[in-house]
């Protein structure tokens, strides 16, 4: 990769994120009014949605007019994995995700002209978790470090775990196999964990989970 293109890359896409800088909302993109960031990131989601829409229209697998069970599961992952995003869109911190997924597939029976409405609605209606758990995270405030630590055992276990693999796949594995696994899934779960030799100065990894527990850090107090 040469310099020039790095540069221009870094001018427009944010370092700590990788999200472009006029939708990013860390706290160097996001100062000023909120106006240009709602609209870029209006913006965004709505290109996103027009590609996805525009996919399964106009896909040439899909206007072929012979519909196979293979087409058909296709359509479905693409339907489980937006489902998932409206699921997620309409969870609230203390939500029960099942309870928003149903309130989500319950909204998708609805005629096909109120549908946009009623997705809507269910997106934009906290969903309660039942009040004994509501009581129970009340009552027990865990103690953070505990679980920095807990973590920190965890992200041990996974860079273990994976050198394991590694070197099985490595001894065993055809040579092929070998590179793409070492490359693609490897890498990112050993960068994920910050490992080591995995370690990229841009990248969001457990270890950061594992300092902000540990400094006490407060995500929804600012
Ligand atoms: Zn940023």
């Amino acid at each position: 990769m040469n310099n020039q293109t790095t540069t221009l890359e870094r001018s427009v896409i944010c370092d700590r994120t990788q999200t472009r800088t006029e939708a990013c909302m860390c706290g160097r993109c996001g100062r000023g009014s909120p106006d240009a960031k709602l609209a870029a990131n209006k913006r965004d989601v709505l290109a996103l949605l027009g590609l996805i829409a525009g996919c399964v229209d106009c896909h040439p697998k899909l206007v072929a007019d012979k519909p196979t069970w293979s087409l058909a599961g296709d359509v479905a992952h693409l339907r489980e994995q937006l489902v998932a995003i409206a699921t997620g869109i309409a969870l609230t911190p203390d939500g029960s995700e099942q309870a928003a997924r149903r309130g989500i597939e319950s909204a998708l029976g609805t005629d096909d002209e109120d549908v946009a409405e009623a997705l809507i609605n269910a997106m934009c209606t906290p969903i309660a978790k039942p009040t004994e758990d509501t009581m129970s995270t009340e009552t027990t405030q865990p103690d953070h470090t505990e679980i920095a630590d807990e973590l920190d055992q965890i992200r041990d276990e996974i860079i273990k775990q994976c050198e394991r693999a590694r070197t099985m796949l490595r001894r065993a594995a055809p040579r092929l196999t070998y590179e793409r696994a070492r490359m693609y899934w490897l890498a990112h779960i050993l960068a994920a964990a910050g490992a080591e030799e995995y370690r990229n100065p841009y990248d969001t990894t457990i270890c950061n989970t594992i300092e902000e527990l540990r400094d006490g850090e407060d995500g929804d107090e600012g």
